[in-house]
């Protein structure tokens, strides 16, 4: 069990004895970047190691693989997506290997037909197989996390049968619902909480931002309590956009990245993350901007050679700094009359040459 202790815009996330394991201030950054991690390689990758050690149409284990990096694989994306995932990934990555192993089997019986329900039934039969699709280095000394061992998924796999009462063959099929029709996706119940908490950031800030003219009004005054015990990702990210919320927090998107980001002032158009380049956003969009105003400007293109050749030849006291100064001088108006159109661009370009 692990807990989360809310203050003033920002929470500390500790575990039962109270070390904090992360902390969030004002800027929210773990939030905003989880909104847009990229989480949708997880199924392919789940797919990809449960399909190399057992057959996906019988259930025959395969000879035995040991594909532990597509687990570690897994294990990175998520801690890269928020740092909730470095103290839950053990129980994620169990939970979603269970309810993957779970809808292949209905979709198998039910609608593939290749595997007979009375043998997925066979509790022997069912915990062979899953337990070798759950890798030991998530399970220390076979402690399983509450609620997620072997026996409780083959204990929900039951009572779904059970509860669609299959056993008794009285009730015809086409008439269930929710019988899979399509492969399962793995780690669904990620994705939907991502999608989730996108949507809710959304809604919350669309209905905050009116509430930013009554800052000194009670409504702002409101307070969360502060505590809280935390069971999931969603339950700990809507206790956050609540808290946002509260303190009228303002998001925007980075006009360099393209992210999500708190300004710290109403004119702020970027955020203070590396972009592609290596450079923080505001001076790769600096750079970019004066790339493209070269770009579509021949006549300041050609005046920036030249003013480096000349200056390159001050710094080697070729020219003096008199001479170098008389030159930009020059340089400059003419630049300005061929931007006006007074100047031909080739006469320019002659003269600059000289
Ligand atoms: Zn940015």
């Amino acid at each position: 069990m692990t807990y989360a202790e809310f203050r003033d815009n920002g929470y500390n996330y500790f575990d039962k004895n109270n070390n904090i394991l992360f902390s969030v201030d004002k800027m929210h950054n773990y939030l905003l970047d989880y909104i847009d991690a990229n989480l949708s390689c997880l199924p392919k990758i789940l797919e990809q190691y449960i399909t190399q050690r057992i057959d996906a149409s019988d259930f025959e284990l395969k000879k035995y693989k040991n594909n532990i990096e597509k687990i570690n694989k897994i294990k990175e994306l998520l801690i890269s997506a928020h740092p909730y995932y470095e103290y839950e990934y053990k129980r994620t990555i169990i939970k979603a290997i269970g309810n993957y192993f779970n809808e292949l089997l209905l979709y198998s019986v039910f609608f593939q037909k290749t595997l007979p329900l009375n043998c997925t039934l066979d509790e022997d039969w069912y915990l062979e197989k899953l337990h070798v699709l759950i890798p030991s280095s998530l399970v220390v000394a076979g402690d399983y996390p509450n609620n997620f061992s072997p026996f409780d998924f083959y204990h929900k796999y039951k009572i779904w049968i059970d509860d669609r009462g299959y056993q008794a063959g009285e009730i015809e099929e086409s008439l269930i619902p929710d019988i899979p029709s399509e492969m399962p996706i793995g780690f669904s119940e990620e994705l939907r909480i991502q999608e989730i908490i996108r949507n809710l950031l959304f809604q919350t800030l669309c209905i905050s931002q009116p509430l930013k003219d009554l800052t000194n009004s009670d409504i702002t005054k409101a307070t969360l309590p502060s505590f809280y015990e935390i069971n999931n990702l969603q339950e700990l990210l809507q206790l956050e956009i609540a808290n946002m919320s509260l303190a009228n927090t303002v998001v925007k998107r980075c006009e360099n990245c393209g992210k999500y980001f708190i300004p710290r002032h109403k004119s702020q158009k970027y955020c203070n993350r590396i972009d592609e380049t290596g450079l923080i956003c505001a001076k790769a969009a600096k750079k970019k901007l004066k790339k493209d105003r070269l770009q579509n400007n021949p006549a300041l293109k050609i005046y920036e050679t030249a003013y480096k050749r000349n200056h390159a030849r001050k710094k080697n006291h070729i020219i003096s700094q008199k001479q170098f100064n008389s030159w930009q001088h020059k340089a400059k108006k003419k630049l300005m009359q061929v931007e006006e159109g007074t100047l031909d661009i080739s006469v320019f370009q002659e003269w600059l040459k000289k």
